[in-house]
């Protein structure tokens, strides 16, 4: 029998209320059960979301700083119980145990920073246009946050979200990606130990339309947090939008790693091969577009033909895997779909193009190389989400940044170059949330704002500063002492009149 995981509704452990239930696999063999998880439907979501509700006024009224501390507290069991944490999520997700372990550092960069915003979460004093008047702005919640995460992230994602929602006094419920359960229970197990209030934090796992959707939807919820693909982003913004919830959202990326003629192209293969491999190339910041002058072309494809023979495919378990499985069958399917849409659309593939589930028996695939795709095809166009990377060859710097700029995502960009001149214009023409010189497309960190323009976002961002933008109100506030009624510009003593 496997081990069987509840949702964490007002503080218990329960089941969901249908009574129904779900197994989650390991990716890198499908036979092996991680657990069985609760089915959560709309009762759920209703328990769920009036727990918060009930939660929300104490939880705004309790200081900043003992939010904080809760949250700090929280933080330390997390590295205390990093490596057991960074196990789960690679037998649940199939990413490698460095990636993996970055995720859990990621869900602690997060609450270190978070914590200490219970003693920031600044406002503005500003000088008042009247005498004897103090002017400011002060910060207080949005209100109950349901919060929808995908499976690629599984304990940084929901950690991103939730700490800052919760230091900023809102109360959440969160709905993980139904692939990867077992890491947002066991972030939740933390948050219990670490004495979030009954009510503060609510999860419910289960899928997408069935909890998801009533969650997006329910009348008691201001505010939706989602990270997932565009399409499900896009349905969310209508529904939530409807009934004038604010929404959060982030979205896909076709992320350009841009190789000029002048680029250390050592370092810049290198750093292609991470930005597309890693977690087998399932990060919507991954590098899956590589945008080269063609003066270096080949040998940048050589270096990286080269590089890709030692990225070993297996386990992530295993300390000589260095690109694991997929997530699921379906994935699977759809990343090898991809590569019969390229090979019709007339790029070259050059290495891979293989699924590798019969030999190795769970859902991989093998890293996979085209050359000499034309920027408007499919494979250069649509987020692949597995290890895929298409080379796109360019005459000069300005049709680098055209082809680079020319999706309708803009996530993040890279640009490999040892000219100044170049890196700065680049940096500047780039359109992406994201921008990195001589480095890859991904690897943000916590204390700088982490989103995208275009399609992949709404105009947030998430992480940072930005996070308590999201998750606050501001509230103007006017602190007259004066003594006598003034009607603000009417009286203004600067006014000509
Ligand atoms: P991915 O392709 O990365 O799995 P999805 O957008 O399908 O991305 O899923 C991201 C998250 O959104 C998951 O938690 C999933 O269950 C949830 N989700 C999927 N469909 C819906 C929906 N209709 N309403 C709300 N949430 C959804």
């Amino acid at each position: 029998m496997p081990d069987a995981f509840l949702n964490y509704i007002d503080g218990k452990w329960v089941p969901a209320a249908n009574g129904e239930t779900y197994l989650d696999t390991n990716p890198a063999r499908p036979g092996e059960v991680i657990g069985e998880f609760q089915r959560s439907g709309p009762e759920d979501v209703d328990a769920a979301v009036s727990a918060a509700s009930q939660a929300q006024d104490e939880w705004r009224h309790t200081p900043a700083p003992l939010r904080g501390e809760i949250i700090a507290r929280a933080t330390r069991m997390l590295v205390e119980r990093k490596p057991e944490l960074a196990e789960t999520i690679t037998k649940e997700m199939g990413k490698v145990l460095v990636d993996s372990g970055y995720d859990v550092q990621g869900a602690i960069t997060s609450g270190e920073y978070m914590s200490g915003e219970g003693r920031r979460m600044f406002g503005d004093t500003v000088p008042s246009g009247l005498p004897n008047r103090l002017a400011m702005t002060v910060r207080g919640p949005v209100g109950v946050v349901g919060i929808i995460t995908p499976w690629n992230l599984p304990m940084l994602m929901p950690a991103w979200k939730l700490f800052p929602a919760l230091v900023c006094g809102n109360t959440v419920v969160v709905k993980p990606a139904e692939d990867t359960p077992l890491s947002a229970v066991r972030l939740f197990e933390v948050l219990e130990e670490a004495g979030v209030p009954p009510g503060v934090a609510n999860l419910i796992t289960g899928f997408g339309p069935e909890a998801g959707q009533p969650l997006t939807t329910h009348p008691d919820v201001d505010m939706i947090s989602f990270t997932g693909s565009r399409a499900v982003g896009k349905q969310i913004a209508t529904l939530a939008g409807a009934e004038l919830k604010h929404v959060s959202l982030e979205m896909g990326g076709k992320n350009a790693l841009v190789v000029l003629d002048d680029a250390d192209l050592g370092e810049a293969v290198t750093g292609a091969l991470w930005g597309g491999f890693s977690t087998t190339g399932q990060r919507c910041t991954a590098s899956s577009r590589l945008v080269v002058d063609s003066r270096v072309a080949n040998e940048v494809v050589e270096r990286l033909v080269d590089g890709m023979s030692s990225l070993v495919v297996g386990d992530g378990l295993d300390p000589e895997t260095k690109v694991g499985p997929l997530i699921n069958a379906k994935q699977l399917e759809r990343v090898h779909s991809y590569t019969g849409i390229g090979v019709e659309e007339g790029a070259d593939l050059v290495v891979g193009g293989e699924k590798l589930d019969e030999s190795f028996g769970g859902h991989f695939y093998a890293p996979t190389l085209f050359d000499h795709a034309t920027a408007d095809m499919r494979i250069a166009q649509e987020e692949i989400f597995g290890p895929t990377i298409t080379v796109i060859r360019v005459d000069g710097d300005e049709e680098a940044i055209s082809v680079a700029n020319g999706t309708r995502y803009g996530l993040s960009a890279a640009v490999y170059t040892r000219d100044t001149a170049r890196a700065l214009r680049a940096v500047s023409e780039l359109e992406a949330g994201l921008v990195y010189l001589n480095a890859p497309t991904i690897g943000s960190e916590i204390h700088l704002p982490f989103g995208g323009v275009k399609d992949t976002g709404n105009g947030h961002r998430e992480s940072g500063t930005a996070a308590i933008e999201q998750f606050t109100e501001i509230k103007t506030v006017f602190l007259d002492f004066s003594g006598t009624l003034q009607r603000a510009h009417i009286d203004e003593p600067t006014s000509p009149d």
